[in-house]
């Protein structure tokens, strides 16, 4: 059989795209060296606006067994807001093992072949454009498969990207490492996120009445880190209120999960007979956690984009290019805060401006807050001069102006904003 379109992955941005694609009527097949349902280095807070699109596409039911978050408790170096999110919006953290399977089962509903256990070794080209793809089963049996068009929706190292010689932009060295693990008997009302000099934690709720408690630090850090994992990471989660004590007085029901492996870089996103989606395409530091919902919107436009492509509506390279553009656009301004908030290091003027935020307790301005933090609103609709003259007064819009110019002049440019 012929197909339309060969998906390289088949997690969130690979199955994402093959059910979209599919419900277009394309003839996908999806292939995936993994087997589902199956784990992956990644916690799974999902931002509103992916659940928005999970929700949109059907699949929200699937997710309940995962109590979504709809109020988060950011504690950011003795500074506490509580608070919602726009809208009535929550973050939802199913495991990967459920999130990722209901992607694929669906993306199977849709019409689109799921080949799991088959690992792709190499790209056909024919004529100087990626012609389709030669790939094994742990049997060792090769085979080839043809289509026009190659998705690569293989992750941050991208084989499919190395094998066109995808361009990469923007890339900045890794900034963190990360360790994470799912405790019993350590319940909590809300998301929470805490915020200490040098650390990030991340507290949600998700399958079979666990509690994911997730750490982050910078990877100056990692060795010291490493020589004893456990140790390290209880004495970080002591430093943030009582999150020590009450992690402490549960059950580690899984293994610590431990990572310095977290790049920052984008890629060129589509060539000749190839296209580029989810982290394949963009990858940021996970301590804002926004590779899934990235990774969904991505799939969204992507497949969009291939239908206009392939349907004739406009030339499918110019389609692919203003994808890349939207892809780029959106995304940039959470990239760059992403970055500085992986310095885990805050000014005076900016602790002031969410110490402000604490003590007014100004529920609007709370969530919106959130809300641009997980990503439902520009970066730019909070933090701008008219917000830090409602909280501060015009001393301490002057005070931050200050300190920025002079972090940019020290060529490092921080913020204290909720990250994990
Ligand atoms: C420690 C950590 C914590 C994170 N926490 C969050 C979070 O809380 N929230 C959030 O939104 N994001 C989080 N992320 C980011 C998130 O994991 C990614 O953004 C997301 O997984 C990207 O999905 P993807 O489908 O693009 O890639 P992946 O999930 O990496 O899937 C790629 C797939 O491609 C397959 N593949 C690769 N090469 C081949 C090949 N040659 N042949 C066949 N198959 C292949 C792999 O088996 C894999 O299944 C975290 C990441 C890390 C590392």
């Amino acid at each position: 059989m012929g197909y339309d379109v060969i998906v390289v992955g088949a997690r969130i941005a690979g199955a994402a795209t093959a059910l979209l694609l599919a419900r277009h009527g394309f003839r996908v097949l999806a292939v995936d060296r993994a087997a589902f349902p199956s784990d992956t280095l990644s916690s799974h807070q999902i931002q509103p606006p992916g659940v928005e699109r999970l929700a949109r596409w059907g699949l929200l039911d699937q997710l309940a067994g995962a109590p979504p978050a709809h109020r988060v408790r950011f504690d950011t170096r003795g500074a506490v807001l509580e608070g919602a999110f726009p809208a009535g919006a929550a973050i939802h953290s199913p495991r990967r093992t459920v999130l990722d399977h209901a992607l694929v089962e669906a993306a199977r509903t849709a019409g689109a072949e799921v080949r799991e256990r088959w690992r792709v070794e190499e790209l056909l080209w024919e004529g100087g454009r990626v012609a389709g793809v030669r790939g094994s089963s742990p049997g060792g049996q090769h085979r080839v498969e043809r289509a026009p068009l190659v998705v690569g929706a293989d992750g941050k190292r991208s084989f499919v990207a190395r094998a066109v010689g995808a361009r990469t932009y923007r890339q900045r060295p890794p900034r963190s490492f990360a360790c994470y693990t799912y405790w019993a008997d350590v319940p909590v009302t809300a998301g929470e996120l805490h915020q200490r000099e040098g650390i990030a934690a991340a507290v949600f709720p998700t399958n079979d009445d666990l509690t994911m408690v997730y750490l982050s630090a910078p990877l100056t850090g990692f060795d010291a880190f490493r020589a004893a994992p456990e140790a390290n990471y209880l004495a970080a989660l002591d430093r943030c209120g009582d999150l020590g004590a009450r992690v402490r007085a549960g059950t580690r029901a899984e293994r610590l999960r431990t990572t310095p492996d977290l790049p920052n870089h984008f890629r060129q996103a589509h060539g000749p007979g190839w296209c580029l989606v989810g982290d394949a395409g963009v990858t940021m530091d996970p301590v804002t956690a926004q590779g899934i919902a990235n990774a969904l919107r991505d799939a969204e436009g992507l497949a969009g984009a291939i239908a206009a492509g392939i349907g004739g509506v406009r030339p499918l390279a110019a389609a692919l290019a203003a994808h890349q553009r939207d892809r780029d656009r959106a995304l940039r301004p959470m990239y760059d805060l992403t970055l500085r908030l992986a310095t885990y290091h805050s000014g005076p003027g900016e602790r002031l401006l969410l110490r402000a935020l604490a003590e007014r307790r100004r529920p609007a301005e709370i969530e919106r807050l959130f809300g641009t933090f997980a990503g439902m609103s520009p970066v730019d609709d909070f933090f701008n001069a008219g917000t830090a003259l409602r909280l501060l007064g015009m001393g301490g819009l002057l005070r931050l102006v200050g300190e920025r110019l002079a972090a940019v002049a020290a060529g490092r440019l921080c913020t204290s904003l909720p990250g994990r």
